[in-house]
């Protein structure tokens, strides 16, 4: 089972009450979302989207309990706005990001998201999406390889790791890939694998992750009620630094460079930034949960209407 990272902040972060509406944008296992309806008994709502079919069922077992309260679709947490629409929700009081891969997913070898099983190379959230990491790896030109190791992996070898895998070619399991990586990289911090950072690029790669975020933040604002509130957990600094910087910019009311004396711009702040510093967890969490180790949370409101007229 997938337990649920910075479960406590999270629920108390949101700050769930009866009667409110609730999307959890990743739902998983149905870790979070079980405590949010839990703590908006006896008729809170709650939407639930996901990916990957397989999460689906897992989150439709574990939150049966609470029958019509929940509503669970298949879709990218990109099309939130159109989600909401369809559903004719209208406003909601609070939004869950939860960006990481599931231990669910982790552990379902041949899904291939794992150093630690030898599977074909896969990769992808969504099994209906056609593009694999094994197209990546065996068909991209080097460059464009390179690429995407450098930007979504920081990997700092990138050229020699492209390089390597495009002699190699055909790759097709996740340990021919690793052991390759292994030998032109050397291990990063805390002994991780030095393949660690070209399997999360190619992830990222594979599921438009980076995208995906961007464009699900603005919808995000757009669908919260005032005084609702946004929660994004992100697992890796790409993702982290899309929502500190989104957060920074949506909460100030004028973009215009500081030497401009008059502005411009017209930019109205839509968010209070309620986590100063992103919220880690303590190092229980981190010693019960390894996975949860890397965990950033950051958690914005959106400004009630009052405030915006001043
Ligand atoms: N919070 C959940 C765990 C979430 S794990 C729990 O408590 O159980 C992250 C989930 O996000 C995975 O199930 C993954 O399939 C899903 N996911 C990844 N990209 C997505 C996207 N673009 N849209 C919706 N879900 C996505």
């Amino acid at each position: 089972m997938h337990q649920p990272v910075l479960y406590n902040q999270i629920i108390s972060l949101l700050q769930p009450r009866k009667g409110c509406k609730f999307v959890d944008c990743t739902v998983g296992g149905g870790g979070h979302a079980y405590g949010l309806l839990q703590a908006s008994s006896p008729d809170g709502l709650l939407l639930g989207l996901d990916v990957d079919p397989q999460a689906l069922i897992q989150a439709s077992q574990r939150l049966a309990v609470f029958e019509t309260r929940v509503i669970l679709r298949h879709g990218s947490y990109s099309t939130l706005g159109q989600q909401l629409a369809d559903l004719g929700w209208g406003e909601v009081d609070g939004i869950l990001l939860d960006l990481g891969v599931s231990s669910i997913q982790l552990d379902s070898i041949q899904r291939g998201f794992s150093l630690r099983h030898d599977a074909q190379l896969d990769m992808r959230f969504d099994p209906e999406t056609p593009l694999k990491a094994s197209d990546l790896v065996n068909h991209l030109p080097e460059n464009e390889l390179a690429n995407i190791l450098f930007r979504f992996g920081e990997e700092k070898r990138s050229r020699q790791v492209a390089r390597a895998i495009v002699s190699n070619r055909p790759i097709r399991t996740t340990w021919q890939l690793a052991d390759l990586v292994a030998k032109v990289t050397s291990s990063g911090k805390e002994g991780m694998h030095p393949a660690t950072r070209t399997f999360q690029a190619l992830r990222i790669a594979v599921n438009h992750e980076l995208e995906a975020v961007e464009s699900v933040l603005p919808q995000a604002i757009q669908a919260l009620a005032p005084g609702g509130r946004l929660a994004v957990i992100s697992f890796h600094s790409l993702e982290d630094r899309i929502v500190k910087r989104f957060f920074q910019r949506e909460s100030r009311d004028c973009l215009c460079p500081p030497t401009q004396p008059v502005c411009t711009c017209g930019h109205v702040a839509q968010l209070i930034i309620i986590t100063r510093k992103p919220v880690r967890p303590g190092e229980s969490e981190i010693k019960t949960n390894p996975r949860s180790r890397s965990a950033r949370l950051r958690v914005a409101e959106k400004i009630k209407s009052e405030r915006r007229i001043q």
